[in-house]
């Protein structure tokens, strides 16, 4: 073998995918097919991405928060007064609609529709928990960010290295790139929603074709005013927003995607749009970056088939409307990744690797929904109008606010809970103990900690009351121990390590 893993893809994912599995102990070498990071998509007010709680209590456990706050658009912390959402307009798709939110903090939305701070149930249990908070950040330095951490844990990456084919056996993975050949153990394709992986692989992706295209694009306009930076404006085919900067437009447009998905977006491709959706001619003479983006949502089958695996937007994709791809993404690679390290290493139980998919794609069919449910409530037809006046009755109700912040925050359908950040009986924070993605066993008794004995390796031992965390922060069990508290999570005594 050259490597232990070959991760196809220097997005987010594949990138905490990579500094995961070098947590756990296994060479990896990560192919970028871009020479430079950058693409377009990623750049400006287009690579603005919100960060929800479980991420941040990821990038908490692994040391990488404080990074990724000093890097952040905006950054908004339950309760702290000087704190509020409300600029969250930098990722214009995170914005409610125009004029809804008045003056005051938002700390979140539902299809446009705002989520009022002033309405959140301060003694939710679930919000109350989540003390980090969430924000906004670009996706440019957020890779920044975790690719001088995979770098510093010893992971390679090759720029400008495309995943062209591959040929996967019992016994390992042999990758093609334009340089040749890489002899792997495992293939994990994180590259993206038109995964090369995926279709290699021929693993099935079903869901449903797109109901409307997105268009960002900076444009240079003679007649501008026209436009007048205002916020999201609804209309018969759809909505459109000017702003936050001039000549930065957003359009979403209800109806067929446009025949050639790959073709760049022209001048002529935005004023023909603004003209359908919003009726107006401002005079767009040309268009220095414009992407698009559309809500097609499916969603793998299986994340896995033999010794090739799928996360992040190659395993699941939808609209962005609601800011949970990343997120979703990096769930993914907190919990892969220690499942195929301790895979790789030969002291992964039986059926491990395989609860990444039993654990994580109910997750992401979760969110799916969340997201169809607001292209839903996105139609331009006077039927849904009516429909978002009563959601958003809702939404200006304490319950509502509440249940809403909770699934946009990501603290209100954990399938299993992560730890809480404890104080340990010697004063450390149970977060603070993570970074290394070992088991933690807590206990104060002594017995129990004996019988962790030959897990070196694997387990870290500390003072507090009785659970067994595992590497990705999730409570394995809590309170009395089972009669076998570890190896069905740790397999057998002795082994790896
Ligand atoms: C407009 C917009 C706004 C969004 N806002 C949010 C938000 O607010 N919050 C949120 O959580 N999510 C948001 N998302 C979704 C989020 O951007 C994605 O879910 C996330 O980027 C997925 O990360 P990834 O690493 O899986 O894929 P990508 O970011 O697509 O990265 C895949 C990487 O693989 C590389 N690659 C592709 N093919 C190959 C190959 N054959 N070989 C090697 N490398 C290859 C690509 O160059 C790329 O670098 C938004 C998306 C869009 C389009």
């Amino acid at each position: 073998m050259d490597v232990d893993v070959v991760v196809a893809g220097a997005g987010p994912v594949g990138l905490m995918l990579a500094c995961e599995l070098r947590l756990g102990g296994v060479s990896v070498l990560v192919l970028e097919r871009e020479a430079e990071p950058g693409a377009v998509h990623k750049t400006g007010a287009m690579g603005a991405r919100s960060i929800n709680a479980p991420t941040a209590d990821a990038f908490h456990r692994r040391g990488l928060l404080e990074e990724v706050r000093r890097a952040a658009l905006m950054w908004f912390t339950p309760g702290a007064p000087d704190s509020d959402a409300s600029d969250l307009d930098a990722s214009d798709l995170d914005a409610p609609d125009s004029g809804a939110a008045g003056p005051l903090p938002f700390a979140g939305h539902f299809a446009g529709l705002p989520v009022r701070v002033d309405r959140l149930d301060p003694g939710d249990p679930d919000l109350a928990a989540h003390t980090l908070g969430g924000g906004a950040i670009s996706v440019l330095d957020l890779e920044a960010i975790l690719e001088r951490r995979a770098r510093a844990l010893g992971a390679e990456i090759r720029r400008g290295c495309p995943l062209t084919g591959f040929d996967a056996g019992d016994d390992g993975v042999t990758v093609a790139t334009p340089a040749g050949r890489v002899r792997a153990g495992w293939l994990a394709g994180c590259d993206g929603g038109r995964s090369t992986v995926r279709r290699l692989a021929a693993m099935a992706f079903p869901g449903t074709d797109p109901e409307f295209t997105g268009r960002q694009a900076m444009v240079e306009m003679t007649e501008p005013n026209l436009l007048p930076l205002s916020g999201w404006v609804r209309t018969g085919r759809g909505s459109y927003a000017h702003g936050p900067v001039p000549g930065r437009l957003h359009i979403v447009e209800y109806g067929p995607p446009p025949a050639d998905r790959n073709a760049p977006v022209t001048a002529e491709e935005i004023a023909g749009c603004l003209r359908r959706v919003a009726g107006i001619d401002p005079g767009v003479v040309s268009v220095s970056a414009g992407t698009r983006y559309t809500d097609a949502t499916r969603q793998a089958v299986t994340y896995r088939a033999g010794r090739v695996l799928l996360a992040g937007d190659a395993a699941h994709i939808h609209s962005p409307a609601g800011g949970q791809g990343l997120n979703l993404g990096v769930g993914d690679a907190m919990n892969l990744g220690w499942k195929l390290a301790a895979t790789v290493r030969g002291w992964a139980p039986e059926g491990l690797l395989d609860t990444y998919t039993e654990e994580r794609r109910p997750v992401g069919a979760w969110v799916q929904g969340w997201s169809d449910a607001q292209t839903a409530l996105g139609r331009p037809d006077a039927r849904t109008a009516a429909l978002r006046a009563v959601v958003a009755d809702l939404l200006d109700t304490v319950p509502g606010a509440t249940y809403a912040m909770k699934q946009i925050s990501g603290v209100g359908r954990l399938r299993g809970r992560v730890a809480p950040d404890l104080v340990l009986d010697d004063g450390s924070l149970l977060a603070g103990r993570c970074r290394t993605a070992r088991f933690l066993l807590v206990t104060r008794d002594p017995r129990l900690a004996a019988r962790a004995d030959g897990f070196a390796g694997r387990l870290t031992v500390l003072p507090g009351p009785d659970m067994l965390v595992r590497p990705d922060g999730y409570v394995a069990w809590a309170g009395e121990p089972p009669a076998d508290p570890f190896t069905p999570w740790l397999g057998r005594r002795g082994l790896g390590g």
